[in-house]
């Protein structure tokens, strides 16, 4: 092989290539090789904050729009440009800007279609600093949520009104871990011609594109799966090339499309919403995400297949009164999740122990799962959500997303899932009381356990 001649294997490039496309997880791997100037076998990492140009009319012609060109790295950086190609690709669609935060992604992205006096549809069930931003913030700045039931298609349908600029909903919804339906909510989206925004942080491309549900725009924390070791906080909003910007609900955009068409909605969050609020993703946090990326279709895999094995396990639990797992047959949403993800259903589970005593002795008593505020990471992960995110959130609220005292989160980890179960064996073994009392709202019936399961 011509070392001089680099290789075509960028993500963009691949998808582009391939006659049938690779699956995600292919991409997901050839997503580091882009180093097309020294054929190197990394992404490379730009740390400048700004790049010099060989002429005053050369640096003119990239402010005036007429040629393409990195100017300065809190409007667009070579790193990170590469970790938006790379995750555009993996969901399909045309393009990307990235994020410091997952919390920057979907604040610019709301902002971008949402001004005072307009309104956003959401399901009720959110990521909690998702809710806070929804609920205080934006409401202080003049944009108003209507939170309906996530999983009911009609409820965000009566919720429409000439003001509205945006659906919103949680692939996932976390910790609810109800699995609203992408395809039905997507074609109410298109009936009343306003975007579907979908936070897919917790199915990944590795289990679903929504944008080839419905969705216009698709929103990744990258601090999760995408990064995957708990090393770099980031977001992602990915256009998915599905919705037509020129639209009556979003007459802001007009002039602008003129020029830009299809990418109108790109061109306005790079070049205004995320330049005037400066909320860029830093280089470095692009190259370790870029990393992290490469894994993501084998560390899913892995996520969701242990996560399966551990909630079918828990279940059997006579300490445990209740297991949420999209995965499980009882699971409320379990055939359309199965449907919707392909047969994964993600790595977040919840048990519901008897009370607050009880599920915080159960963590205290975890030696291989970590007590911290994140999902996603190569560890297992646990979190009392009550006490911790949902702490500020009201009783109401609390109870709509199904966050009880005795609930305990978990994000299944990619250690062997034999050392995860023992893990937890012994933390139930350790908080146990005699008789657990689950109270009237038991949801799961227990089933008895097996000849011979070990408890
Ligand atoms: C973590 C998370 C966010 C926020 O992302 P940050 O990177 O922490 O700002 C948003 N949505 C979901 C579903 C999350 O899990």
């Amino acid at each position: 092989m011509d070392p001089h001649k680099p290789r075509a294997t960028d993500a963009t490039q691949l998808a582009a290539d391939a006659a049938t496309e690779p699956h995600p997880a292919t991409l997901a791997v050839h997503a580091a090789d882009a180093d097309l100037l020294t054929c190197g076998g990394a992404t490379p990492l730009y740390l400048d904050n700004a790049f010099s140009f060989e002429s005053a009319e050369a640096l003119e012609a990239v402010f005036a729009g007429r040629a393409p060109g990195y100017v300065y790295s809190r409007i667009a950086n070579p790193t990170v440009a590469h970790l938006e190609r790379v995750v555009a690709a993996l969901e399909g669609g045309i393009g990307a800007v990235a994020c410091a935060s997952g919390m920057a992604a979907i604040s610019s992205a709301v902002l971008a279609l949402a001004g005072a006096g307009d309104e956003i549809v959401a399901g009720s069930s959110l990521f909690g600093g998702t809710h806070s931003l929804f609920r205080q913030t934006l409401s202080r700045y003049g944009i108003t949520t209507r939170f309906v039931s996530a999983t009911d298609p009609a409820a965000y349908e009566a919720a429409i009104n000439e003001r509205t600029r945006a659906l919103f909903v949680e692939v996932i919804g976390n910790p609810r871990l109800d699995v609203p339906d992408l395809a039905a909510i997507g074609a109410v989206a298109r009936a009343h011609g306003v975007a579907l925004l979908v936070d897919s942080t917790a199915a990944t491309p590795m289990l679903v594109r929504p944008g080839q549900l419905g969705a216009a725009i698709v929103i990744h924390s990258t601090s999760k799966f995408l990064q995957g070791h708990g090393t770099a906080i980031g977001g992602i909003i990915v256009d998915c090339g599905t919705f037509d910007w020129s639209g009556s609900r979003y007459g802001h955009l007009a002039t602008l499309y003129r020029r830009a068409r299809q990418l109108t909605l790109l061109a306005y969050l790079r070049n205004q919403i995320c330049r005037d609020l400066g909320c860029c993703l830093a280089p470095f946090n692009a190259f370790l995400t870029s990393m992290g990326v490469q894994s993501l279709g084998a560390r899913m895999a892995r996520h969701c297949d242990s996560a399966l094995e551990v909630a079918r396990w828990l279940r059997l639990q006579p300490e445990v009164c209740e297991v949420r797992y999209p995965g499980l047959p009882d699971h409320p949403d379990h055939a359309l999740a199965t449907r919707q993800f392909g047969g994964r259903y993600g790595a977040l589970l919840t048990v519901r122990l008897a009370d607050r005593a009880t599920s915080f002795r159960f963590i205290n008593a975890l030696t291989l799962a970590r007590n911290l505020a994140n999902i996603g990471d190569a560890s297992t992960l646990v979190i009392h959500p009550a006490s911790t995110f949902y702490r500020e959130i009201d009783d109401e609220t609390r109870r709509a997303a199904g966050v009880s005292d005795g609930l305990v989160r978990l994000s299944i980890g990619l250690e062997e899932p034999t050392d995860i179960i023992d893990d937890l064996r012994r933390a139930l073994a350790a908080a146990h009381t005699p008789t657990p009392d689950c109270g009237v709202h038991s949801q799961t019936p227990r089933t008895p356990k097996p000849q011979g399961e070990k408890s």
